[in-house]
C-alpha cells in the first residue's frame, strides 16, 4: 500500500516542527522526505531564538565589565567590537544548521534544499519541477515578520536581517513593543546604541502580568530607552548620508541608522497550493487543524507557527512529536497547552507561567496575590538600584498556584523550575513547606508571606 507513493511522509519546512516530526515518524519506519527553501534549523535556530540569546550573552558583559570595579576589577582597554561577536554569533548558526541536517541524515529522512508547493492532497511539486507523492504530507513552514505599509519602509530591517548587519548602527529605533521589540532593544541599549522604541498603542508585552510591564518600562527607561508610544511610524526617508529620517505619529521627525520593524509575525502560507486542496485560511492567515493537527483534508497536517497557535519552538516541538506518535506511532497524541512558561529575554528579562493577576480574577473572583519586591544582591553591591518582582497569584479558596510571574537577573532560569509547580497544581502551603535555598534570589518563591 505504502509503494503508491514516493514516501509515506513529505514535511513541508525543516524548522523545529518539521525536523521532530520527520525524524520521530522515519524512527517509526516512514520512509519520510523533507523541502526546505533556506536553511535547515527553521526560524528558533537560524534567526531566531538562539541567535537572539548569544546576542543578549555577548551585549551583557557590558553590565558585567561596569560591576567588576565593585569586586575589586580593573578593566583596561574595554572596547566593542560588532563584527567579531556578528561573526561567531553566525558560525554558532552554521554549527547548528550542521547538526541539524546531520540529525535529519541519521535519521535517513532525505533532504530537499529548495521550496515545495502543495499540488494535491498527496502530491508536491519542488522549484526544480519535480513532482513527489506522499501518503501524508505535514505542513511546518512557520511565520514571517509582518511589515505595515508606510513610504519607506523597504529602508527597514526585521529580526530575518538584523543578526547581518554590517556595520554596528548608533541610533536604533525599533517599531512594536512585543517580545522582539523589547529583546532588541536591550541588545542595542547594553552595546551602546541610543534605542528608541516606538509603538502604536501605550503598551508594552501585551499580555504579560501589568506589574512586570511597569516595572521593565521603569528600567529600562532608567537604563535610556526612549519610548514613544502612540506613534506608529508614518515614514521612513533615506537621507543622502545613509542616515534615516524617521516620521511617527505627530511627532517631529528623528534620524536614526537602523529602523527594526516588529510587529508580529504571520503564518507563511503566500503560494503554498492550499487552494488545490481545499484549505481556507483563519482570520490571521493560518491553517485551521484539529486537536491532532490535522488539516480539513485528511491527509494534510500543519504544526507550528503556521497554525498560530501559541507562537513558540517548544509548543512547534511538542506538535511535531504527536504529529508523528498520532500517525506514525499508532499512538494518537495531543498537546496540552495549559500552563505554558514563557519568557522575554530582555534587560532585564522577565519570565511567566500561568495566569495574571487580571485573568485570575475574571476567571476565579476570590484570588489572593503574593509578592517580592527586592533589590538583588548583585545590584546592592554593584550600586544598581533596579529592584526584581516576583509575583505569586493564588487561588484565596484553595491556596492553588495560578501563576507566577517575575522580572530581575535570570528569571527565565529560575522560572522553569517553579513552571513545574504551577503544572502540578502545588499550592502556596506547599511553597511555605519548602526551605529557602539561601543566598538566592530564588529564594523570594517560598519566603512571600
Ligand atoms: P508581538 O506579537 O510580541 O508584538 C507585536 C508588537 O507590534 C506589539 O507591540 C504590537 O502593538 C505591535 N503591532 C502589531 N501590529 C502592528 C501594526 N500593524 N502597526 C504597528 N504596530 C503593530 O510580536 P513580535 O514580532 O515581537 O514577535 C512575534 C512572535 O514571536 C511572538 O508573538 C512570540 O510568540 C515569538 N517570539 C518569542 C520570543 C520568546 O519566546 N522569548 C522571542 C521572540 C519572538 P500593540 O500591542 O500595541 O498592539
Amino acid at each position: 500500500m505504502a509503494d503508491q507513493f514516493d514516501y509515506d511522509l513529505f514535511v513541508i519546512g525543516a524548522g523545529s516542527g518539521g525536523v521532530r516530526a520527520s525524524r520521530v515518524a522515519a524512527a517509526y519506519g516512514a520512509r519520510v522526505a523533507v523541502a526546505e527553501e533556506f536553511r535547515v534549523g527553521g526560524t528558533c535556530v537560524i534567526r531566531g531564538c538562539v541567535p537572539k540569546k548569544l546576542l543578549v550573552y555577548g551585549s551583557h558583559f557590558a553590565e558585567e565589565l561596569q560591576d567588576a570595579a565593585h569586586y575589586g576589577w580593573t578593566v583596561q582597554g574595554m572596547s566593542f567590537d560588532w563584527s567579531v561577536l556578528r561573526d561567531t554569533v553566525l558560525r554558532d548558526v552554521d554549527r547548528l544548521n550542521a547538526a541539524y541536517t546531520q540529525t535529519l541524515e541519521n535519521n535517513k529522512v532525505e533532504r530537499f534544499l529548495e521550496r515545495a508547493v502543495i499540488t494535491g492532497p498527496h502530491s508536491v511539486q519542488l522549484a526544480s519541477g519535480r513532482k513527489i507523492t506522499a501518503r501524508y504530507i505535514l505542513i511546518a513552514v512557520g511565520a514571517w515578520p509582518v511589515l505595515p505599509e508606510f513610504p519607506g519602509v523597504e529602508h527597514c530591517l526585521t529580526s530575518n536581517e538584523v543578526f547581518h548587519l554590517p556595520e554596528f548602527p548608533r541610533r536604533v529605533v525599533i517599531q512594536g513593543a512585543g517580545y522582539i521589540a523589547l529583546e532588541f532593544a536591550g541588545i542595542f541599549n547594553a552595546l551602546g546604541a541610543q534605542v528608541t522604541v516606538v509603538n502604536r498603542s501605550d503598551q508594552i508585552l501585551r499580555g504579560y502580568d501589568e506589574s512586570l510591564r511597569d516595572r521593565l518600562l521603569q528600567i529600562t527607561m532608567a537604563r535610556g530607552i526612549d519610548y514613544k508610544f502612540n506613534s506608529p511610524i508614518r515614514s521612513v526617508e533615506k537621507q543622502e548620508d545613509g542616515s534615516l529620517l524617521v516620521t511617527a505619529g505627530t511627532r517631529d521627525p528623528f534620524i536614526a541608522d537602523a529602523v527594526l520593524i516588529a510587529t508580529g509575525r504571520r503564518p507563511k502560507t503566500d503560494g503554498l497550493g492550499l487552494e488545490t486542496v481545499g484549505i481556507t485560511l483563519g482570520e490571521k492567515g493560518e491553517i485551521p487543524v484539529d486537536e491532532f493537527s490535522a488539516t480539513s483534508c485528511p491527509s494534510i497536517y500543519a504544526v507550528g507557527d503556521v497554525t498560530n497557535r501559541v507562537q513558540l519552538t517548544p509548543i512547534a516541538i511538542r506538535e511535531g512529536q504527536a504529529f508523528a506518535d498520532t500517525v506514525f506511532g499508532d499512538s494518537p497524541t495531543t498537546v496540552d497547552y495549559g500552563s505554558i512558561p514563557s519568557a522575554v529575554f530582555s534587560q532585564p528579562p522577565l519570565a511567566s507561567v500561568g495566569l495574571t493577576e487580571g485573568q485570575a480574577r475574571n476567571r476565579f473572583g476570590n484570588v489572593k496575590v503574593y509578592t517580592s519586591d527586592f533589590r538583588p544582591m548583585k545590584n546592592v553591591f554593584a550600586e544598581r538600584m533596579e529592584r526584581g518582582l516576583y509575583k505569586l497569584v493564588t487561588d484565596a479558596n484553595s491556596g492553588k498556584i495560578l501563576g507566577i510571574h517575575m522580572i530581575g537577573p535570570d528569571a527565565p532560569e529560575i522560572l522553569q523550575a517553579a513552571a513545574i509547580a504551577v503544572k502540578a497544581g502545588l499550592t502556596k502551603a506547599d511553597f511555605d513547606a519548602t526551605v529557602a535555598l539561601h543566598p538566592s534570589m530564588a529564594e523570594e518563591l517560598v519566603l512571600m508571606r
